[in-house]
Parts: structure tokens; sequence; C-alpha cells
């Protein structure tokens, strides 16, 4: 059988197994594009139960476009704190107000529209599109690249965008419009969350598909999908300061570009530091205190860090200072140092 037939076969199978099983989540209850667009910014990088309790809380908070457009920059971070790549929040905002200024505050109804905005890529694009439009577009994300490499027992690297252009392509020329299409975009992402899982566990038994798939068929399953490893990650070593002065600790805001760019953090130095050189910088220090170490993994960098607690007798005026309470209720810190501020 081609690969064309195959996934002509298969598409309206997905569809009638998710609409017949598909889990209750909230961006499901009201599919409008702002609901779609929300939860699949949040769903990028993150897993579905983290996202849940953030998707209400932004909700709650930022209903419609319009709030979101308008919402203070600290606000918005702090809606975000725990969720990391924070460049998506700021690229929703940016978008809000872009629609607000040139689409009279609706979100474009075409993936070629939609990904003229901030932060909306070819999947994303694809996903409101299809779902809360219903135009005949895929959104091809890891799930659908392993469903579909699995069906076909394609042997190419899913990593490569070559490989995504041309399982897109292979979608896109099957693919219904209306209710359907919206059905078939998450109908392919749930089977691949919830059945073509990943690591040895596909639940093949359970898989609407597996009357059609060749890797089943031919009994290799687990040889797909084939994926280059990743290229090692640099480490990178920092010294954490927790800088405290009568009861208040240092913090600062962080570049308005490159990795966290805009947070607010503890005084760090990059390369590891021992007391005795930090003597050095701190000559009247009142007391310095290893406070721990800690490790935390970005996509192409791995900070390991090491932390010193140290009393000063006078604020530094390059730092603002804050007490913990306040740190906690109006700064978003960066996940990579909650260890430390869980230290204050
Ligand atoms: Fe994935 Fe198994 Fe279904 Fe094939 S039969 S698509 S490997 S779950």
């Amino acid at each position: 059988m081609k690969d064309t037939e195959r996934i002509e076969m298969a598409l309206p199978l997905i569809i009638e197994w998710y609409a017949a099983s598909r889990r209750v989540l909230p961006w499901r209850e009201s599919p409008t594009p702002y609901h779609v667009w929300i939860s699949e910014i949040m769903l990028q990088q993150t897993r579905i139960e983290a996202v849940i309790p953030y998707y209400r809380r932004f909700l709650a908070e930022l209903p419609d476009l319009p709030s979101l457009a308008a919402v203070e920059e600290d606000r918005l971070l702090k809606l975000w704190e725990g969720l990391g790549y924070y460049s998506r929040a700021r690229n929703l905002k940016k978008a809000a107000q872009l629609v607000m200024e040139r689409c009279g505050g609706e979100l474009p109804s075409r993936a070629e529209e939609l990904k003229k905005l901030p932060g909306i890529g070819d999947y994303t694009a694809g996903a409101i599109a299809s779902i809360a439009y219903g135009e005949p577009v895929p959104a091809v994300d890891g799930n659908v690249l392993r469903v579909l490499s699995r069906l076909l027992a394609c042997g190419d690297d899913i990593m490569a965008p070559a490989t995504r252009k041309t399982m897109t392509r292979l979608l896109q020329a099957y693919y219904p419009s209306g209710d359907a299409a919206g059905l078939l975009t998450e109908g392919i992402m749930e089977l691949g969350e919830t059945v073509c899982v990943p690591n040895g566990e596909a639940r093949c038994e359970l898989c609407p598909v597996r009357r059609l798939c060749r890797a089943f068929r031919e009994g290799t399953v687990d040889r797909f999908p084939v994926k280059a490893p990743p290229k090692a990650r640099k480490i990178q070593q920092r010294t954490i300061l927790l800088l405290r002065c009568g009861g208040k600790v240092a913090i600062r805001q962080r570049e308005k570009k490159g990795l966290l760019a805009g947070l607010w953090e503890f005084p760090g130095l990059d390369d590891a530091q021992d007391e005795a050189s930090l003597r050095n910088l701190f000559p009247d220090a009142l007391s310095i205190q290893p406070c721990g170490e800690a490790r935390h993994i970005f996509t192409h960098v791995e900070w390991h860090m090491t932390g010193f607690a140290i009393e000063l007798p006078r604020e530094l005026p390059e730092y603002l200072w804050e007490t913990p309470q306040t740190i906690g209720e109006r700064y978003s810190l960066p996940t990579a140092l909650r260890f430390y501020q869980s230290q204050l």
C-alpha cells in the first residue's frame, strides 16, 4: 500500500476514535480562537497536567484579547512564572496588541495570516486555524511526527525540517474542513499523547489505525521515529549570590534580550567562585556562607550553580533591595533560581 493510501484511510479512523474517546480538557470546553491560541502556546514544551492550572489562572485574569493586549508586562510574567520560556508570554502580548491595532481585535482565521504574528509558527497557526476556524490545515508537532513515522514505517529523521515538510504535505492532501479539521488536529495529537507514546510503551492494542500501521505489522514499532541525536548542551558554571542586608535581599533585572530576558534574578557571576574569592569581592561582608548547589537545564545550555548567602553592612546601589515576601509576590524569578529563592 502506498503512503498516500495509508494516510487517506487512517485519517477518518482517527477522527472517529477521537470524537468517541477524547479527554476533557479546559481549553476544549469552548475552543474559541483565543482559548486555542493561549493553550497551544502554553503547551509548547510543557506537559498538559502542568499547563491546566496556569491556563485557568491566566484566563481568569486575562479572559480575552483586549485584556491581554493591555496587561502590564510584570503582571504577565508573574502569571507565566514557572512555565518557563518567557518569550512565549511576551510574544502573546505583542501579538494581541497587533491584532487590536490591525485586525479589529479578531485573531485572523487563516493559517497564513496567523503566521505573521509574533510567536505563531506553522504548528500553532495550523492548530488555531483548524481547531477554531475549521480550515483544512494540519498542525505537525512531535506527537504527530511519531504517529506518522510509525504508521508509514518512515525512517527519515523527524528532527529534520525536510521530514516535517513531507509529513505536512502528506497530511495536507487529505485534510478535511469544518469541524472534522479540528477533530483531526486534536485527534492525531491525542493519539500521540495517549496511545502511540514514545519510549517503547506504545499501546497498539488500543490504536484505531493498528490495521493500517506498517510498523505494527512489521513488528518494528520501537525503531520509529528515527531521531538524530541532539547536540550536547553547553555547561555553564555560575555562582549565585544571595546578598542580604537588614532583612532585604538584592535582585536585578536581566537584559531585555537573550536567555531569560527581562526576568528578575539574584546577582550572579558567570564562573565558579569559592568563599575566599568572594571575600576579595566583598571585603566588608559580615558573613559568607555556602547555600547549596543546583542545576538547571535549558534547551541549549545547562547551568551548574553554586550559591552563597552574603550578609552585607549596607545596600549596594546597583541592585534593587526587597524583602523575600515582596520578591515572591511581585517579581518573576526564573524556575532555574527556585532552589535559591527557597533558601531566603
Ligand atoms: Fe502507533 Fe501502534 Fe498505532 Fe502504529 S499501531 S500508530 S505504532 S500505536
